[in-house]
């Protein structure tokens, strides 16, 4: 992301406007936005100024249903009361509700004030929550956008309980007021959480980048390697893809929950609610958490299906790509951390075991294939159900298998030449760069022939259908076997001099 620029005047905003390609309507117009909080009874207060020519033409106001990266119906109207809508000098407007997150009213000034609340008491990184000393904003259950115009931009001024002193947020300030931040469009402020409160922050740079913490429960933290591994893990992964995308990243920790969410300039986790943690595992556990949801800048946010942006925030978006956006992120969680050194290849190797249990143990993957899983993310969240482990699976456990064995055979296919890393740099290069867009699906398997050198017929059924995987055949051409009762990974002693070369070249060599 670069730097962005205001656009305060009603000109420029009519001219970004008519330069829009979602652009839908025939008024300029501008939105000012003021936000308060109610800790006490945890609710966000919002103030809509919305100022246009265009006076008696109905204006549709929506409020989004689901945020990215988190596959499910949240429907946020579902948080609101008290809508209010008034004219210039006060005066109540009449509005109407169309649909679940619609509200439709005239202007009968050149400024119209809309008004609403938001409860906010959820430990939820997809829903808002407000606390005495904390208020975590998620902007896609708060703010509205102009039906069918995502792409013009906002103008938010928060004011804060005297007792509150910090804002974090991945979003740029607008001037030195302090509050006040500008969103070029309503994606990217639907992509930016807020951390308000009096949370411990620290800003560092690291390779040209500025970094911000924010860290709502920071015991322990100083103690932690957590600061350093960090920096090691971001090296790794932008030194993969060879890009930064952004000009400043915001890491927002929040205190003892689970769950953690990528947006474009930040991330924000539920942790453990501290920095001490009780066995390195459980600290690596948590860093390739942040890891995930870092990886993610680039595998979903940059590299993505092509039905994953730009979105539309009024109902499900269905991919049958899932696996790869976040499959290949959990592959690549702790393959990062191992590149960074902040594990070894036996902690690799242990955790991809555990994926390949989690799915050949379980009925599930005899009912279902990892892109039906995909697909259907949206009935099953998480594969929540009574009957979930029988009859699902879930791209989490089967996506980093298949990203394992897809790395095997390009490696292997290609006498070490190329691997899935280099699957990755295409997908980022070509379609996200290049042609600033996402991938099809078909166009995703021409581009791992393309890295391979032939087509992954294999890999690609064992995707599409519910076919028992051949982990033996594949596992070999690295030098690798697994035990069928156990599902764990191990060396093989005995094994060609490319299959060796294959492991060595995965860094999975014994050490
Ligand atoms: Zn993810």
């Amino acid at each position: 992301m670069s730097r962005i620029m205001k656009t305060k005047s009603a000109t420029t905003a009519a001219m970004a406007l008519l330069m829009s390609a979602s652009f839908l309507t025939a008024s300029a117009y501008e939105m000012n936005y003021e936000v308060s909080f109610e800790p006490k009874t945890h609710y966000i207060n919002v103030e809509l100024t919305y100022s246009s020519d265009e006076i008696n033409q109905p204006v549709l106001l929506k409020m989004p249903v689901w945020a990215p990266g988190y596959y499910l119906i949240v429907d946020y109207p579902k948080y609101l009361t008290d809508f209010k809508a008034e004219d210039a000098s006060g005066q109540t407007l009449n509005w109407e509700k169309v649909g679940k997150n619609g509200w439709k009213f005239s202007p009968k000034s050149r400024q119209s004030r809309l008004s609403w609340r938001i409860f906010a008491n959820e430990r939820s990184v997809a829903e808002s929550r407000v606390e005495e000393n904390i208020g975590f904003l998620t902007p896609n259950g708060v703010f509205m956008h102009h039906d069918g115009d995502i792409n013009h931009d906002c103008h938010i001024h928060f004011t804060l309980p005297d007792s509150w002193s910090h804002i974090s947020t991945g979003l740029a300030k607008e001037g030195t007021t302090p509050g006040c931040y500008y969103a070029k469009n309503f994606d990217l402020l639907y992509d930016s959480p807020f951390l308000f409160g009096n949370h411990y922050t620290e800003e560092f740079s690291h390779e040209g980048h500025t970094y911000e913490f924010a860290l709502e429960t920071p015991d322990g933290y100083k103690e932690s390697p957590f600061k350093e591994d960090f920096k090691k893990m971001v090296s790794a992964t932008t030194k993969l893809i060879g890009d930064v995308p952004y000009d400043n990243y915001c890491l927002i920790h929040l205190g003892k929950g689970g769950g953690g969410l990528e947006h474009i300039n930040s991330q924000a986790c539920y942790s453990e609610g501290t920095f001490r943690f009780p066995s390195h595992d459980q600290y690596l556990r948590y860093m390739s958490f942040v890891t995930h949801e870092y990886f993610h800048l680039y595998n979903v946010k940059s590299i993505r299906p092509i039905e994953l942006g730009p979105f539309d925030y009024d109902r499900e978006v269905f991919t049958p790509l899932l696996w790869v956006s976040e499959g290949f992120t959990v592959y690549y969680e702790t393959r990062l951390m191992m590149s960074a050194g902040i594990c070894d290849s036996e902690y690799l190797l242990k955790d991809l075991s555990s994926y390949i249990e989690t799915i050949e143990g379980k009925e599930g993957h005899k009912h279902m294939s990892l892109r039906q899983s995909s697909y259907d993310i949206w009935l099953n969240f998480f594969n929540r159900s009574e009957n979930g482990k029988d009859v699902r699976i879930s791209y989490y456990d089967k996506g980093p298998i298949i990203g394992l064995l897809m790395d095997i055979e390009i490696r292997s296919r290609t006498n070490c030449q190329k691997s899935l890393d280099d699957l990755m740099r295409l997908l980022y290069w070509r379609y996200f760069k290049e042609l600033k867009r996402g991938f099809t699906e078909e166009e995703f398997w021409q581009s791992v022939a393309e890295t391979a050198g032939s087509q992954l017929d294999d890999i690609r059924r064992y995707v599409d259908t519910t076919e028992d995987i051949d982990y033996d055949g594949i596992l070999a051409k690295a030098g690798l076997g697994i035990n069928h009762d156990s599902y764990q990974l191990f060396r093989l002693k005995d094994c060609s001099k490319e299959a060796e070369k294959v492991r060595r070249s995965m860094g999975l060599e014994a050490q």
